[in-house]
């Protein structure tokens, strides 16, 4: 374990040197304090601060606390958590890699273990992607899609970049851009983990303090307001169809019914959303919705992501937005961070009026 596992844990051969040393998890999170306290620092600085903080002086501790605040995560299961802690990883990985980059100094030249940008698109798979110019760098369509999707500002929309033979120019700053969003998918693959029992008892009391922090930034309420002017405008669409009672076919009701479980409605406030179309029945639609969230059934369901919702025709009305995003909940969720403060204290105001009314 060096330094370059610890400055950036989520390389592939970060992970290895962690198995070559046979490191036993629930033995950390039973006798590593450090590991531990780092990793919830790493958490915490996450929807703090929106990175995760400066290394720890020991290389073991710092690469050891990547893997529990994984496992922290995951425990708290909160999506809001999740898509910060990844992007927030990212966030400081990029900030290394561009100190790296820029470090010529003769100790950083002559380490074996520095990081460089070559061994940066191998490890995302993007050798063959990605080749220099005189002027900076090309990139695929394809690889420049999938990791462009996910960044905001309409630079990186496709219409306003110079695309000639399949490929699009770059300078070094955008790559690092989209390598950064290739670490960000990195370290939320596969989050939520499923957790050992034993890992998960003895992290109890961090999980605990994990969620405190998050209740007090109320970011968990955030994406729980429900605010049908922020919807997507597909789920505004089938919402609209709902409530002027026309029938939807069963991939319709369940992308909605999904998206509002997802969003935090109760299954009595759908089944009452529901209730003016005659094509619910109410014990069935309560059924339903149960089944969705996980009730009855022991998956819980997500809602479906635009590409299936295209093949289902259940795409429309799309703007802007949505050329940027790839799911309805991204969606949502951008236009929530988006909101004003202001405003959502208002809709949710007037959301508790009308529960209460
Ligand atoms: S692109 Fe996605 S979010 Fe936008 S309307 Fe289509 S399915 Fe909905």
């Amino acid at each position: 374990m060096n330094q370059l596992h610890a400055r950036y844990p989520f390389l592939a051969s970060a992970r290895e040197a962690v198995e070559a040393a046979e490191v036993d998890l629930a033995a950390v999170v039973r006798r590593d304090g450090a590991a531990v306290e780092r990793a919830i620092e790493r958490v915490e600085h996450a929807l703090e601060v929106g990175a995760v903080g400066e290394p720890y002086r020991r290389h073991r501790v710092e690469l050891l606390s990547y893997p529990v605040a994984r496992v922290l995560v995951s425990l708290v299961d909160e999506h809001v958590l999740t898509r910060k802690y990844a992007r927030a990883e990212a966030v400081t990985a990029h900030e290394r890699i561009e100190a790296d980059l820029a470090d010529t100094t003769e100790l950083q030249s002559t380490r074996a273990e520095s990081i460089t940008l070559t061994n940066l698109l191998a490890e995302f798979d993007l050798t063959a992607d990605v080749y220099e110019t005189p002027e900076g760098y090309r990139v695929d369509v394809g690889a420049y899609l999938g990791l462009a999707a996910d960044e905001w500002g309409d630079e990186w929309r496709l219409v306003n970049r110079d695309l000639q033979a399949g490929e699009v120019p770059l300078s070094e700053a955008e790559l690092l851009v989209l390598v950064r969003q290739a670490v960000r998918k990195r370290v939320a693959d596969g989050l939520p983990l499923s957790v050992p029992d034993a890992i998960g008892d003895q992290l109890e009391p961090e999980v605990a303090q994990v969620r405190e922090t998050l209740a007090d930034l109320e970011l968990m309420r955030d994406i729980d307001t429900v605010v049908p002017d922020l919807f997507p405008p597909c789920m505004r669409y089938l919402l609209d169809q709902v409530q002027k009672g026309e029938h939807l076919e069963h991939h319709s009701r369940f992308a909605i019914a999904t998206f509002l479980t997802s969003i935090g409605m109760s299954t009595d406030d759908i089944v009452e959303l529901f209730q003016v179309n005659p094509g619910f029945g109410e014990e069935a639609t309560r059924y339903q919705v149960d089944h969705i969230r996980g009730k009855t059934s022991a998956t819980q369901y997500s809602p479906p992501s635009c590409k299936t919702m295209q093949s289902y025709g259940d795409c429309v009305n799309m703007d802007d937005l949505c050329e940027q995003i790839s799911h309805p909940m991204a969606y949502y969720e951008q236009q929530i961070d988006d909101a004003d403060e202001d405003d959502l204290l208002d809709w949710r105001e007037r959301e508790r009026e009308s529960s209460t009314s």
